[in-house]
C-alpha cells in the first residue's frame, strides 16, 4: 500500500488537539464567520509551514476564538472538529480546551456544550475531554479554574479525563501543588513542556511526573536543553505528544528532517504523533504520519506500532484500550503488511 493511502486508512489515535485551533475553514464558514475572514483563513491554511508567520497564526486563532462565543457555536464547533477527525479515520480522540466565559455563556455552559457535542458523537468515535489551565492566569484564577474542572469531572467522569497546562510558554510558571490537586481528584495530567529554553521549569515538570508531556522541544542538549534534564527525562519514560508541523510553523523546530523527535526514535523513547491545531497549521493526523515517513524514515510498520503503543498512553479506560487494540490488530491482519 502506498504511504498516503496507508496513513489515511490506518485507524488513528489523536492525543494532542486544541478545540479552537482545530477548526477548518469550512467549519468556520458554517459558524457564520465573516466571509472576508474565511478567505483570509483559507489563504493562510494554504501557505507552506515555513511561509507562515506566528502573527498570522495568532490572527487565525483569534478568528476561531471570535466565531465560537456562545453555547450553540461551542456545541457546533466541537461537533465539526470531531467529524473532521472521524473522517480522517481517527478512532480515539482527546480534545483539549480552556474553559471560558462570554457575555451570554458561563464557563460551566462552555464545558457542558463541549460535553454535549462529545456525547452526541459517541457512536462513531471515542472522544475524551481534557480541560486546560492557561499559563497567563495567576495562581488565584488557576486555583478557581482547577476547582471548576474537578467539579465538572465529577459530573462527567466518563468524558472529562484530564487536565492540561498550556498557553504562551513565555509567561506564567508551573505550580506542582495545583496539578497535584488534579491527581488527588482522579484526573490525569498532561503538560506542555519545554517549548522554550527553560531548564528549571522543565526539571520541575519532569520531577512532577505527569502522565504525558507536549512538545518537549528544549529537553535534549542539542535542542536547547541540557544533559541533566535529558537524562532525567530518559529515566521517567513519560510519553511525548509530538506535533511535527506545529513545531515547524512555530519555529521551535527548524525543519522536519532535524526535528527533535529524532532523539526519541534513536533512543526508543515513548511518543505519539499529534496535530496540535490542525486548522491553524493546515494539517491532519494522516498528513503528520506521512511527514514522519518522508522526513524521519519511519516505516509503515513503525507507524502501526507507534499508533498501537499510543493506546497505552491514552486517558481511556482499560476496557476502551482493549477495544482499540483489537481494532488495530484486526486492521493489521486484514491489510497484510
Ligand atoms: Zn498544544
Amino acid at each position: 500500500m502506498e504511504t498516503e493511502n496507508f496513513c489515511k486508512r490506518l485507524p488513528k489515535i489523536e492525543l494532542h488537539a486544541h478545540l479552537n485551533g482545530s477548526l477548518s475553514a469550512a467549519s468556520l464558514q458554517k459558524l457564520n464567520c465573516l466571509p472576508k475572514d474565511i478567505v483570509k483563513y483559507q489563504k493562510l491554511i494554504n501557505l507552506l509551514p515555513t511561509e507562515k508567520s506566528l502573527e498570522e497564526c495568532f490572527s487565525m486563532f483569534k478568528m476561531a476564538h471570535d466565531a465560537v462565543n456562545n453555547k450553540q457555536s461551542v456545541y457546533l464547533a466541537t461537533k465539526y472538529v470531531i467529524e473532521d477527525f472521524y473522517n480522517d479515520n481517527v478512532v480515539y480522540l482527546e480534545l483539549r480546551t480552556t474553559p471560558r466565559s462570554e457575555e451570554n455563556m458561563t464557563k460551566v455552559d462552555y464545558i457542558e456544550s463541549v460535553v454535549k457535542a462529545i456525547q452526541d458523537c459517541k457512536e462513531s468515535i471515542t472522544v475524551k475531554l481534557l480541560l486546560s489551565i492557561d499559563r497567563r492566569h495567576d495562581l488565584k484564577a488557576s486555583e478557581q479554574n482547577m476547582e471548576l474542572i474537578i467539579n465538572m469531572k465529577n459530573q462527567y467522569p466518563h468524558i472529562i479525563k484530564g487536565v492540561d497546562f498550556s498557553g504562551s510558554p513565555l509567561v506564567g510558571s508551573f505550580n506542582s501543588n495545583l496539578f497535584k490537586q488534579a491527581i488527588d481528584n482522579g484526573l490525569l495530567v498532561t503538560l506542555h513542556c519545554g517549548e522554550v529554553k527553560n531548564v528549571e521549569e522543565i526539571k520541575q515538570i519532569l520531577q512532577f511526573r505527569p502522565n504525558r508531556i507536549g512538545h518537549g522541544t528544549c529537553i535534549h542538549p542539542n535542542y536547547g536543553g541540557s544533559e541533566e534534564i535529558w537524562e532525567l527525562y530518559c529515566t521517567t519514560n513519560i510519553p511525548l505528544e509530538c506535533c511535527l508541523t506545529s513545531n515547524v510553523v512555530c519555529g521551535t523546530a527548524k525543519n522536519y528532517e532535524t526535528h527533535h523527535l529524532q532523539e526519541w526514535i534513536k533512543n526508543a523513547l515513548p511518543f505519539t504523533l499529534s496535530t496540535d491545531d490542525k486548522g491553524v497549521f493546515g494539517t491532519n493526523l494522516s498528513k503528520e504520519l506521512r511527514l514522519a515517513v518522508q522526513h524521519l524514515n519511519l516505516t509503515h510498520e513503525d507507524l502501526w506500532k507507534i499508533t498501537f503503543d499510543s493506546i497505552n498512553y491514552t486517558f481511556a479506560t482499560e476496557e476502551e484500550k482493549t477495544i482499540l487494540k483489537r481494532i488495530l490488530q484486526e486492521w493489521k491482519l486484514t491489510n497484510h503488511f
